[in-house]
């Protein structure tokens, strides 16, 4: 029955190659021939149902984004949000963050968001982070020098976590804020479906940019 259920999703962003990248297996993406204009390009990791990713290939026409999701069902709901807009510069993907590198050739990348990543609480699970060691050295791969990482949570132990990370390898951090709703340096914030989620409840919002070249 999941099974069923799983190949009707993948039939369903079939339906949509403008928009959808399905790839049988990680290959390298030739993402300026994808993209109508060669311009820069950012990439979300867990773009969820869509919103920060829409909002800014809506406001920020001469930068490409890439939406990438691991979960199918999650990103048909994003698609399918993005079709109201005909927005050009804004593509999805299908794919495990954990195969980046197979699936972008290096220094091709401006920027990477990571907006309410999974906290994977349990310790044993810390590799699965998207903030772990391993994975920014993936992100390194194929960043281009003095491309930016920007990272967002109301989890703080992940943030705590984080900001080892960042720590421990020796990584340049610019901005820090603990609160970045009310901080008037990030008075430009676009929020996603889990920050307005959290926020409402009265988290506050943490945000670190960091680079992944020493
Ligand atoms: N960014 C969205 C937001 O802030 O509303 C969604 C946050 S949700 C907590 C995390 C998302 O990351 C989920 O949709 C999950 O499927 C996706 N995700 C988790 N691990 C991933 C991975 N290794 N590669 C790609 N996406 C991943």
């Amino acid at each position: 029955m999941r099974l069923r259920k799983q190949q009707g999703v993948k039939e369903k962003l079939s339906q949509y190659p403008e928009t959808v990248i399905l790839l049988e297996e990680p290959e390298i993406v030739s993402w300026d021939d994808i993209f109508e204009k060669k311009q820069p390009i950012k990439l979300e990791i867990g773009t969820g149902k869509g919103n920060f990713i829409i909002e800014m290939a809506r406001q920020n026409p001469s930068i490409n984004y890439i939406g990438m999701e691991l979960r199918d069902q999650v990103l048909l709901k994003a698609v399918k949000k993005a079709l109201e807009y005909d927005l050009k510069n804004l593509k999805f993907l299908v794919a495990d963050a954990n195969n980046i590198e197979q699936l972008f050739s290096p220094e091709s990348i401006n920027g990477i968001y990571l907006n309410f990543s999974d906290p994977w609480p349990k310790k044993r699970h810390y590799k699965r982070r998207l903030t772990y060691r391993g994975f920014i050295e993936k992100y390194n791969m194929i960043l281009q020098r003095d491309s930016w990482v920007i990272f967002k949570t109301d989890n703080l132990t992940l943030f705590q976590f984080t900001l080892n990370e960042l720590a421990a390898v020796g990584l340049p951090m610019k901005k820090i804020t603990l609160d970045l709703h009310n901080d008037v340096e990030f008075d430009n914030n676009i929020m996603t479906e889990y920050e307005e989620k959290f926020s409402n409840l009265g988290n506050k919002i943490m945000s670190v940019t960091f680079q992944t070249h020493k």
